[in-house]
């Protein structure tokens, strides 16, 4: 049994379900998807809506399906098996209706999560700006109280489905003297006078994410739009990002999964001296050491997943577990690719955008060396007596 279906066998019947229906539509739609513009990107978002695959952690009674992290984690697992941008690009449009579902404006809730739900309306979640990304507090962004509601003012650059998108959380600051203490978190639609949406980014290693930027020129957001009010804003952002980290730690376990598999088909049926090449133990050690790697890089997003399920602290685990994806994937995929000789390098092998997109995932949801200043963090508070 592999580490993944003993994992499984731990969740629920229902949540089993899920997890064998994404790797269908992840087995039948998306090897030979072509996300290379808006159009197509959003019929496979909504394809992947219509299966449930957006309301994974959505309550029973709003039309989700009340699953785990877990299960959320193995889905998209599932689905960057065959094209980890898109597993991404998913993953971050369900962030948002999860979001909205759990949170105290019933209006919004109402209206919104069912047209989510449908991949009527696609979401993203806008930290990072021109300027600054690691440094979340350094913002420029900012919101005023305008006329029962809120006032935005500013530019959000490298995020996630915001080239095709029509529901942005907006994290912004109301008071320039109050740090992480006064950033909120603001519902923006597409379609609020004041919003700007520039082309797509073409940059290696995004493909199938819809990585796009936006700018605001007092666009008005009234107060139900307020999903965290200033104080709630910057922890609600830091619990998203540790569920981000997890899931990108398992992102990157299943683009090595599939390297692999595929560098030791190919190793076997290559003949070179009379033998198939992973007959050479030069050759296989070095196949030895990726499967190793795997493991231990699925057992830590596993655990984090765990972690996050249990309701506990999960910064350091989540840290962890995406430093060690970091660290090793994109030299292992560049071994899988050794073992394949020139054809590693083809597009029939498929190995080139993983390794680019490896590289890509190193700045998504905080670089390997804040994960190493967040564990470092840890480490002190715990050893400091
Ligand atoms: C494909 C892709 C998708 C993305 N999607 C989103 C999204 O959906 N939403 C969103 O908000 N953002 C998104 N981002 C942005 C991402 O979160 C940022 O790129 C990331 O946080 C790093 O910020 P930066 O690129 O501005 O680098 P900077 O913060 O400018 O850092 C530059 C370099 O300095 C290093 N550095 C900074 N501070 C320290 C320190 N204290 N100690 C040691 N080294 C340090 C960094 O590690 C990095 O190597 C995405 C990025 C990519 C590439």
């Amino acid at each position: 049994m592999q580490t993944c279906e003993r994992f499984d066998a731990a969740l629920t019947s229902s949540e089993q379900t899920l997890i064998i229906k994404a790797r269908k539509f992840a087995a039948q739609q998306l090897p030979e998807a072509t996300v290379a513009n808006s159009g197509e990107h959003r019929q496979l978002l909504s394809r992947a809506c219509h299966e449930g695959l957006a309301g994974i952690e959505v309550p029973v009674q709003m039309g989700g399906a009340s699953a785990s992290f877990s299960t959320r984690m193995r889905v998209c697992e599932e689905l960057a098996r065959h094209h980890a941008g898109f597993a991404f690009s998913l993953v971050n449009h369900h962030n948002i209706v999860s979001r909205v579902a759990h949170s105290g404006q019933p209006a919004l809730r109402d209206s919104l999560v069912p047209l989510m739900l449908a991949g009527e309306r696609i979401g993203c979640t806008a930290m990072t700006e021109p300027q600054s990304g690691s440094d979340f507090t350094a913002m420029q962004t900012t919101a005023v109280p305008h006329d029962n509601g809120w006032l935005l003012n500013g530019a959000k650059a490298w995020i996630t489905n915001a080239s095709l998108a029509d529901v942005f959380l907006v994290y912004a600051q109301t008071d320039v003297t109050a740090g992480a203490k006064g950033v909120g978190g603001f519902i923006v639609f597409a379609d609020d006078p004041g919003f700007k949406r520039e082309p797509a980014y073409t940059v290696a290693g995004t493909e199938g994410m819809g990585v796009g930027e936006f700018c605001l020129t007092d666009c008005f957001i009234p107060e139900e739009r307020l999903l965290y009010p200033p104080g709630d804003g910057f922890y609600a952002a830091m619990r998203g990002v540790n569920q981000a980290r997890v899931h990108v730690a398992a992102i990157n376990a299943a683009m090595l999964d599939t390297a692999l598999s595929t560098a030791c088909g190919y190793s076997e049926s290559r003949q070179a001296f009379g033998k198939p090449v992973m007959a050479f133990q030069g050759l296989s050690w070095s196949l030895a050491g990726v499967a190793t790697h795997l493991e231990a890089m699925r057992l830590l997003a596993y655990a984090g997943a765990q972690v996050i399920d249990a309701g506990q602290d999960a910064q350091g685990i989540a840290a962890m577990a995406k430093k060690y994806a970091n660290d090793h994937t994109l030299q292992a995929i560049s071994t899988c690719m050794q073992a394949m000789g020139a054809h590693g390098l083809t597009p029939q092998a498929g190995l080139d955008r993983m390794l680019i997109w490896a590289k890509a995932f190193c700045y998504t949801d905080g670089t390997p060396e804040m994960m190493n200043e967040r564990i470092v963090r840890q480490l002190r508070k715990v050893h400091q007596s």
